[in-house]
């Protein structure tokens, strides 16, 4: 398993996006499930908060603490699998690189994941991480068990039979509830995805849009804002983990093998993260340009197919950075969402220089999934780190407020106690499971109290 290394200044930490800093009191890289039982009775001592520490990878300040900085890079690898079952356990340390990589040897996978792999399975989970497809759900519907540590350092298993209110709350439980320990994951065997990705005009795709997505395993388009095309993507299991197609219009194209080592490199290196950077950079230093360059990038989106190994064809390498924000949006108000952006962001004074990035998933019984109870789609905006993006988020969220968008955990957002409450039916149950393993607030952090407020314990009932 890869091992990461804590910063070079342990007092400092920062995110990927670099839109979130701390300075943690402490910083702690347990090595077993005792010295993470000891990092939190300890920092109940010293009267300091604990944040368990991933890899950075969200845009919000989740796993930002002024406390005790929980780095899990020395505590990863897969601890049990049963190729028959299906059943995995993990560290909650381990990376998605580290884990599919290590999947293969028993021949499993995840059903399903998102653009990378670069999340610890623990972090990825805290904030809900998603991939698409009509009939699969998020990562977290994919966990069988938790083990966590609580706040007065003991150690205990949730599932759907062990302290099942546990195990609803804490499957997406941003890290509010106790530092994760160890997941219990339900996967499938390896599969091989047939990749179709090819340009189309935008009002066709929204127009086909329920039909895409029924249609096919994982279905998800990019549209550049100003221009016409959009980028549609279709990865479709083989049967067998073999080579036989599946016809219908809605999935053309299904073909094609690997893709060569060259192709791979120039395709998702060259094009996809060092052209599309050199652009980035261009419209940073003009955004006048901006407008004619999303255009261009639009005009030059181009087709493939080829088939590889599901993790291969899900995840891709993301080196441009930018901010991100997303929202679930219930499945038949995608439409009208779109087209208010389209016709709103001409209008912006500063322009965006980033695709828009569609996905769906099922419903699920998560309690704050934001696939929770409805068929979802997932709207996610960008904007080139260095760029203004803060008139564009707001127009967004004002969109999206209008058909009860939920904001993705791990994403830049506004939102509050007051106006996410009503947007999940179980909000408070997922705070009275909270004061009743955390009534102390040991797990604390100031986006945890903007977004979940105050611990309110003891609760009854
Ligand atoms: C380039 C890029 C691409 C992305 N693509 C996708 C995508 O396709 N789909 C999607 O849904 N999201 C995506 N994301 C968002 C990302 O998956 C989430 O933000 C995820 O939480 C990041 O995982 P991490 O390991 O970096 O966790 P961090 O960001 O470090 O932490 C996230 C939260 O998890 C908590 N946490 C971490 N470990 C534990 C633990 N052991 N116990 C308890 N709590 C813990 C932290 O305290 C924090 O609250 C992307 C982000 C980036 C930067």
């Amino acid at each position: 398993m890869t091992k990461r290394r804590a910063p070079a200044n342990p007092r400092q930490w920062r995110n990927w996006a670099g839109t979130a800093t701390a300075t943690p009191a402490r910083w702690c890289q347990p090595r077993d499930e005792a010295e993470i039982c000891a990092a939190v009775k300890d920092a109940a001592s010293a009267g300091l908060r604990v944040r368990a520490l991933g890899t950075g990878h969200s845009f919000t300040a989740a796993a930002a603490t002024d406390g005790v900085a929980l780095d899990l890079s020395l505590w990863t690898g897969i601890t049990a699998a049963d190729s028959r079952t299906g059943l995995v356990t993990l560290r909650s340390g381990t990376t998605l690189r580290a884990l599919n990589a290590a999947l293969g040897e028993f021949g499993l996978a995840m059903a399903n994941l998102g653009d990378i792999d670069a999340q610890t399975i623990a972090g990825a989970l805290a904030t809900g991480t998603h991939g698409t497809g009509a009939r699969l759900g998020g990562l977290a519907t994919q966990v069988e068990a938790l083990d966590l540590v609580l706040a007065d350092g003991s150690p205990v298993t949730c599932s759907a039979s062990a302290r099942p209110d546990l195990f609803a709350a804490a499957r997406v439980g941003l890290g509010a509830l106790g530092v994760v320990t160890a997941v219990t994951l339900r996967c499938v065997p390896s599969f091989t995805l047939a990749a179709d990705e090819r340009p189309l005009p935008v009002d066709q795709v929204l127009e086909r849009f329920d039909a895409l997505a029924a249609a096919n395993d994982h279905f998800e388009f990019y549209w550049f804002p100003y221009g016409r095309q959009a980028l549609v993507k279709r990865n479709n299991r083989l049967p067998g983990g073999g080579a036989e197609r599946r016809g219908g219009t809605e999935r053309d194209g299904e073909s094609g093998a690997p893709l060569p080592g060259w192709r791979r490199f120039w395709e998702f290196e060259v094009m996809e993260n060092a052209a599309f950077g050199t652009l980035c950079r261009t419209g940073r230093a003009a955004p006048r340009l901006i407008p004619a360059l999303g255009r261009f990038a639009s005009a030059a989106l181009s087709s493939r197919s080829y088939t590889d190994a599901s993790y291969r064809v899900f995840v891709t390498p993301r080196r441009v950075h930018f901010v991100e924000s997303e929202y679930a949006v219930p499945r038949e108000s995608l439409r009208g969402v779109l087209a208010e952006l389209r016709r709103a962001v001409p209008r912006l004074a500063e322009p965006v220089m980033f695709p828009v990035e569609v996905r769906v998933a099922a419903a699920d019984d998560i309690w704050l999934s934001t696939g929770y109870g409805r068929d979802t789609a997932y709207v996610a905006i960008h904007q080139y780190a260095g760029l203004p993006y803060r008139a564009y988020f707001d127009l967004f969220e004002s969109i999206v407020a209008g058909v009860a968008g939920r904001p993705h955990w791990g994403k830049l957002h506004s939102m509050d106690s007051g106006r996410l409450r009503p947007l999940y039916p179980h909000f408070d149950d997922f705070l009275r499971v909270r004061a009743e393993v955390d009534p102390e607030d040991r797990f604390g952090n100031p986006y945890l109290a903007r977004i979940l407020g105050p611990v309110s314990g003891p609760v009854t009932g």
